[in-house]
This record gives structure tokens, sequence and C-alpha cells, in this order.
């Protein structure tokens, strides 16, 4: 299996190759030529297997340069007992009738991007000893809020790696703030920004492809990489738990096995989702993608028209892991649906750049209107979203998967779509507690401390926050800076010390 890039046809890559360069070195992403496929036989095999042996099978069909013992090492790694707080991994429970809930907020750091940040330093790790001779790797992340958590966590301390994460300072909740600034390890850095995410991320971007950055970087022995989910290593882990999923499905009675299901996403940077399409690609039996954005619905409205359009207001909403307005990974899908053609691809993201602005072709349009569902909730439904399924269902969901839910209720109401539907909930409850607390309890107190919150929501709710959450209660701040967003390089220099 090769990987090629969505900005040039040419490129032959590895598994291991992607994921050591993390973006392909002409700006655009890698991608596997073509999309591996799981038998039902194979999948019905998985029905009766682990999470980790369902994670061994669907990575090994897309990393086929690691040999069997690099994979089993990566995975039993990554998910080795008590790392996660659910034997499952990534359980499902059940909401109500065909509804179910997939929970990916069980890891260290209590959001979905534990998922692919506890296996992707492993990943990088064996692939840099193929790819990289005594190099050291330098990990950069723009956050907005959760990824950065998961990726210091998933590669404080190890060797040969080090790790400096940006977050917009305004943009991020105060546990997610706490969770980086009190970060341990001695090769870690956390820099806040003025901006937005975009802004963190363009800036990160843009470090990437500066020719002195990495000259200066080539003569310390240095070399760059990424954890952000355009880096192939991080989307791979992510469809194996769709597939896992299902299985749970097939073996609690939910679906019977063949019978297709809808899958709801809480989407930002078009990650999440754009695993379940490659899901559904290997074979998975799923009729509709349904992709719910909140206030900063760009993708809602691409979806629907065939337009994206990132000229618009940005909002700061209580489910701030979705303020993006450009979804990378975007570019992935719409390489493969334009028949993978890089000038396209090319053709579009330039006037991205340029004006903000580009639209498909009706041919790539449809394509898309057949694969996905778009649906959007400001914070006020949000909220009202929280409230309801707490007081109809006895589940407190976090700001994130409530935009799904909402999503997800306006769909079946509007089309009586009775299939079995799974929706991703990406967050712990207690990330985002003064938003949950507030939905749940109109005229909750509002207490300056992010801790008395918390009690509060454990009181109401009779459910603990998880251990990693409460430990953050007087830990010692270790990163405290705001740079603007043009000094990012001098930071990265400052941290490496060069
Ligand atoms: C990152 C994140 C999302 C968005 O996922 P994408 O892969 O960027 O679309 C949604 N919810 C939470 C809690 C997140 O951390």
């Amino acid at each position: 299996m090769f990987y090629t890039s969505t900005r040039d046809n040419s490129v032959r890559v590895t598994a291991s190759k992607a994921i050591t360069d993390g973006i392909s070195p002409d700006g655009g992403l890698y991608i596997p030529v073509e999309i591996p496929a799981l038998s039902a036989d194979e999948l019905k095999a998985l029905c009766d297997a682990d999470y980790k042996e369902r994670a061994k099978k669907v990575l090994g069909l897309y990393l086929t340069d690691f040999s069997k013992d690099e994979l089993d090492y990566c995975v039993e790694g990554a998910y080795k007992e008590g790392k996660f707080s659910s034997e499952k991994v990534a359980p499902v429970v059940k909401l109500h009738d065909n509804v179910s809930i997939l929970e990916l907020f069980k890891g260290p750091t209590c959001a979905f991007k534990d998922m692919a940040l506890q296996i992707l330093p492993y990943l990088l790790t064996v692939s840099a000893k193929k790819n990289l001779k005594d190099k050291e790797i330098v990990i950069l992340v723009a956050t907005s809020g959760d990824t950065g958590k998961a990726a210091l966590e998933g590669f404080k301390d190890v060797d040969g790696t080090r790790i400096l994460v940006f977050y917009p300072v305004d943009g991020v909740s105060p546990m997610q703030k706490l969770q980086m600034t009190t970060q341990e390890g001695n090769n870690v850095g956390v820099c806040a920004i003025k901006g937005n995410f975009d802004d963190a991320q363009t800036g990160v971007k843009s470090i990437f492809t500066n020719k002195e950055i990495l000259k200066r970087f080539e003569e310390n022995n240095l070399v760059f990489s990424s954890a952000n989910s355009i880096n192939w290593g991080r989307l791979a882990p992510q469809i194996v738990y769709y597939i896992s999923a299902y299985c749970d499905m097939v073996n609690n009675g939910s679906v019977k096995f063949g019978e297709k299901i809808n899958i709801v996403v809480p989407t930002g940077n078009f990650g999440n989702i754009l695993a379940a399409y490659f899901a559904k690609e290997m074979g998975l039996p799923v009729n509709k993608l349904i992709c719910a954005s909140n206030a900063n619905r760009v993708l809602t409205d691409f979806i629907q028209s065939g337009t994206y359009n990132r000229n618009r207001d940005f909002y700061t909403t209580v489910s701030p892991s979705m303020d993006i307005l450009i979804s990378s990974n975007l570019e992935r899908l719409l390489y493969i649906l334009c028949g993978r053609d890089a000038d396209v691809i090319n053709d579009w993201f330039s006037q991205l750049g340029d004006k903000g602005v580009y639209t498909v072709s009706d041919d790539v349009n449809a394509k898309i209107k057949e694969l996905f569902v778009a649906g959007c909730c400001d914070d006020a439904l949000t909220k009202e979203t929280i409230n309801e399924t707490y007081n109809d269902y006895d589940y407190l969901a976090d700001t994130h998967t409530a935009v799904a839910i909402n999503v997800c209720n306006k769909y079946i109401e509007e089309t009586g779509d009775m299939t079995p539907v799974v929706i991703a909930s990406t967050a712990s409850p207690f990330k985002f507690s003064k938003a949950v607390l507030g939905a749940v309890e109109t005229d909750a107190k509002d207490y300056d401390d992010e801790f008395s919150t918390v009690a509060a929501l454990e009181e109401l709710s009779s459910l603990k926050a998880p251990e990693q959450l409460s430990a953050l209660k007087g830990k010692e701040v270790r990163f405290d800076k705001v740079a603007s967003k043009e000094d990012m390089a001098k930071v990265v220099f400052d941290m490496l010390g060069i």
C-alpha cells in the first residue's frame, strides 16, 4: 500500500514515510493510493475480537510497511490496560430506541483525540527508525483545546521527540487550559497565541514549509512532524473505532449483521468524520454520514451548496474544539471525490488561499450529498439539547456531543429515517463543566473557580468527574507564555535552544 499527495499525483511513499513527514513537501496531504477492503467475513470475525485485535487488523491494512511485531507493539502499548477507563476502550452505550452513543473520551485526557494520540507516538517512533537516521523529531501542534493536551500526554518523555503546542489564548475552556499549562514532561512546551485556532494552524503550517527554518533544523539534526489530523497516523487509528462500534452494536443487538447504520459526528477539522467515510468505503455497512457543526457552520453551508466560503464571522462557542473555519481534512475527501485529480485540488485550494472561497463541480457536490447530511446548531440549542438529553434519557452529554445529538434529532424528525444511528461522543462533560452545568440547571450558581463548578456538576448528576481532571486542582502552572502569531517561529527556536 502506497500513499500519494492530494497536490501531486506522482508522489509514492510508504505509510511510515507519510507518518514521519506529517505533511507532503508540496503542501498536500498524504492519502492511500486506494482504500483497502474489509470483507464481510473479516468484519464478522472482528465482532468476536477485542479492541486491540480490531485495531491490529484495520491498521494492518493501511500500514503495510510495519511488521506484525511492530504493529503489535504499537497497539499493545497504546491501548494497554489502565490507559483507558473502559476495558472496551471505546464503549457503545444505548441512548434510546435506535440511537447509540460511541464514547470516545475514556482516555487520559478525556477527549476523543486520545484514541489516535495514544498510538501516534508509537507509530511515529517506529516510522522514524525506518526513515530518519538519529534525528530528533520536533512535533508542532496547533490546537483548539483537545489535540494539544492529548498530544502532550502521548509524547511526554518519549525518547527522540520534542513537542510544542500552540493554543488560542481566549479559545479554550478553563479545564483545557489547565490541562495544558500544567503539563509534565521534560520534552514539552506550551504557548498561547493572540489569535484564534485558524491563526495558530496557519502559523504552524507556515513554519513547516519555511525554507530558512528548515535549514536551521537540518543544521541542528532536527526534523519536524505533525500530530494534527493532517498526519495520516492520526486518521488511520480513528477508522478503527467506527468498525469497532459496528461490531459492538451487532453484539448488543442494536443492528443485525449487514444492516446499515447512520453515523453522526460533531465536526471541526473534518478528521473524525473522514475516518468514518474511510470505514464506509472499506465496506462497513453505513447509510449516511451526518456532519454536525456549531455556529461556525462553514461545513453545513458547503455540503448543502458546494461552495466553501471562509469569509464569514468567526464565533467563539461553548463547543470550542469545533470553532474552526478551515477544515483541513476536507481536502482528502475532495481529492477522492474529484477522481484523484491533484490539479483540481491545487486549483480549489489556491482559490481558498487567495480569496477564501471555492466552489466544487456539480458532480462532486452531488457525490457529497449522496454520502453526507449536514446540520448545525448554535449555543442556545446546544444547551437545550444537553438539558433535554439529561432529563429524558439520564445521559449527561458534553457540549460537542450535544451539537451532534441536536443535529441527529432534527435529521430523524425531518426524514423519518429509522436506520440505527451511532453518535460519536467526543469529550467528557466535565471538560466543559460550566456550560454543561448551566445547561442542566438553568439557575446554576456562577462559580469563579473551575473545580467548584466540577463539584457542583458532580453533585447534580451523581457522576464522578474523571480522576485526571480532578487531579489538576492546585497543580503548578509551568507554561504561562502568550505570544503574538508573528513570533511563533521564535518561540520554537527558544524552546529548542537553537
Ligand atoms: C477535535 C474535536 C472535535 C472535532 O473533530 P475533528 O476531527 O476536528 O472534526 C469535536 N469534539 C471534540 C471534543 C474535539 O476535541
